[in-house]
């Protein structure tokens, strides 16, 4: 069995219950791993960035694996503040390209359009599927609909699905 996964809402306003399990089973599916909800009330303190007024993605990754479970766990947080990285507007999230910690924001994923709770989860899904791909060693895909494509808009997102293509799985090893 491939590492667990642990799940983390490190968001300003209160979890969507439903929505981390929406999370949790695609990770599921797409890992067939174990994939635990982490019930834990620090969030990262140092990631705001007065100048861009957003937050680093880079500081909540390192956050999360100083305060995230030890290795071998993977360690995946949800969040609800606005993500960047310097050369980028923006992101919908980063992650360790083969390491243990990813991170994934909503705040973009609406693209300002209210959309049903429905609509956005699968969006967070899949992006949450696409960023512990990377994790697990897993580059950019140009399968269509796989969750490894590149998406830097909500509509590229919802071109995808929240599940790794064949070859992807394959690169995974099975
Ligand atoms: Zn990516
Ligand atoms: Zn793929």
């Amino acid at each position: 069995m491939r590492g667990s996964v642990q799940l983390w809402w490190i968001g300003d306003q209160e979890e969507s219950e439903r929505m981390l399990e929406h999370v949790r089973s695609h990770l599921v599916r797409a890992f067939r791993t174990e994939v635990g909800i982490l019930r834990d009330p620090r969030r990262p303190a140092d990631s705001w960035d007065p100048r861009r007024r957003q937050h680093s993605s880079k500081k909540i990754l390192s956050f999360l694996l100083e305060a995230g479970p030890p290795p071998p766990a993977r360690v995946l947080g949800v969040t609800d503040r606005d993500l960047f990285i310097p050369i980028l507007t923006f992101v919908f999230g980063e992650a360790q390209l083969g390491g243990r910690a990813a991170v994934v924001s909503t705040a973009r994923l609406d693209d300002g359009v209210p959309v049903s709770p429905r609509v956005l989860w699968e969006r967070v899904a899949t992006e949450c599927v696409h960023e512990v791909g990377h994790t697990y060693g897993l580059l950019h895909c140009s399968t269509e609909r796989c969750a490894m494509g590149r998406s830097p808009s909500v509509r590229d997102v919802d071109a995808k699905r929240g599940l790794l293509c064949r070859d992807c799985l394959a690169r995974l090893g099975g």
